[in-house]
């Protein structure tokens, strides 16, 4: 099979970055390279290309071009939401509403939070990740100031009721923050229909450069959040600080690109990964999906293979890059918070591994690694029933 060796599959951490976004971002660091802030041509000419790029990320998310911050990334843009409405209306009314299925960015920053005196309710999912609006509805308090419920899942790839819950939020005049980073440029992602009051996101997952990432405030709401850092007046004052010209404008590019192919890659991620699936889960009796099959991250898979522990594959399986869990969980050693948070026992989370495809993947790397999965998973499966009986 003629396939370039190793096959990245593990595009819910991070995408390659596009090389037309390489194109894009290459003349802001050498000829073009103004302080965007500076008030002669160099810098007028990198304005220019922030704002450029400012409308090229609104677009993607159906916001106004004033509606959009950068920040480094997404974990940035959480915690300006958590902690600086949190400092801000903290004297008035002190619970938040959230899941136990955040991405650690959010459900850390919330702990610390905790530590502070705001309470904090994280309701549980159901058994395929889904936060039933209900729920959020029925612990709604005199004192809950927002909720901050994520799109999409980074492991298992389900598709909450953003819409449904932003609609709650709305009508109980609570403030509503979704982290947006696996779901925009994947899924429709509009603040305007989503009733969405911030939104966090972030580049490198959308085949942009990392260390730069956005935030979604709607026009009006600038002044609930006091801010993290103080110094300059960049972004109103909201995330001051030098902005990073060529990852902007690599960002904006990425996000432009993610708007006109949009179709092209849902189907080309989501076909790719229903042949992966449908291949495997045919051979292997024992392999089950995690999450949902249809409210689901186009190209995101999450399989329990009862039996086989993860680590060993992905140690037995070289030549495919894919995870155990999310890139941070995994890092901790312990079994995944979202993978328990669905049901499974300790022994069962460490059998589960991560598989996205993304826009660069090919057919032929699919069934490359259609007949390594079932290969090595069979392997380790043999052994150990052989070991199991001797
Ligand atoms: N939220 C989700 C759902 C993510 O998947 C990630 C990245 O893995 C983040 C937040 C953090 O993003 P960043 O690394 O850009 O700060």
């Amino acid at each position: 099979m003629n396939v370039r060796l190793p096959i990245y599959l593990d595009n819910n951490a991070t995408t390659q970055v596009d090389p037309r976004v390489v194109q894009a971002m290459l003349p802001y660091f050498s000829e073009k390279f103004g302080n965007p802030s500076s008030k002669h041509s160099f810098g007028y000419v990198a304005n220019a290309a922030i704002e450029f790029a400012r409308e090229q990320i609104a677009n993607l998310i159906n916001a106004d071009k004033s509606e959009i911050y950068f920040t480094s990334g997404a974990t940035e843009s959480i915690n300006i939401i958590h902690f600086g409405i949190s400092h801000a209306l903290l004297q008035k009314r002190n619970h938040i509403i959230s899941s136990n299925v955040e991405h650690s960015a959010s459900y850390e920053s919330l702990i610390q939070l905790q530590k502070k005196g705001i309470e904090v309710t994280f309701l549980n999912c159901d058994s395929k990740g889904f936060i039933a609006p209900e729920l959020v509805l029925n612990s709604i308090r005199d004192e809950t100031f927002l909720v901050t419920i994520i799109t999409a899942n980074n492991e298992i790839g389900t598709i909450n009721n953003i819409k449904e819950i932003g609609r709650i939020c709305r009508a109980n005049n609570i403030l509503f923050h979704t982290d947006a980073t696996q779901a925009i440029g994947k899924i429709k992602f509009d603040v305007k229909d989503f009733n969405v009051d911030f939104a966090s996101f972030s580049s490198h997952k959308i085949f942009g450069p990392k260390g730069i990432g956005g935030l979604y405030i709607r026009k009006g709401l600038e002044n609930t959040i006091i801010p993290l850092l103080f110094g300059g007046f960049q972004e109103k004052g909201i995330r001051p600080g030098t902005l990073n010209v060529p990852a902007i404008v690599g960002f904006g590019k990425a996000s432009d690109l993610c708007s006109k192919e949009f179709e092209k890659d849902f189907t080309h991620t989501k076909q790719l990964r229903d042949k992966l699936y449908n291949a495997i889960a045919s051979s292997l009796e024992f392999v089950s999906l995690n999450g949902d099959t249809d409210n689901r991250l186009p190209g995101n898979l999450n399989l329990l293979v009862r039996g086989v522990r993860s680590d060993i594959l992905i140690s037995n399986i070289r030549d495919i890059a894919f995870s155990s869990a999310s890139t941070c969980s995994s890092e901790s050693g312990k079994p995944s918070r979202i993978l328990k948070a669905i049901g499974l026992n300790d022994e069962d989370a460490k059998c589960c591994i991560r598989i996205g495809i993304g826009r660069f993947n090919t057919p032929e790397e699919i069934n490359y690694a259609t007949e390594r999965f079932i290969e090595e998973i069979s392997k380790i499966k043999f052994k150990k029933n052989y070991q199991s009986k001797i």
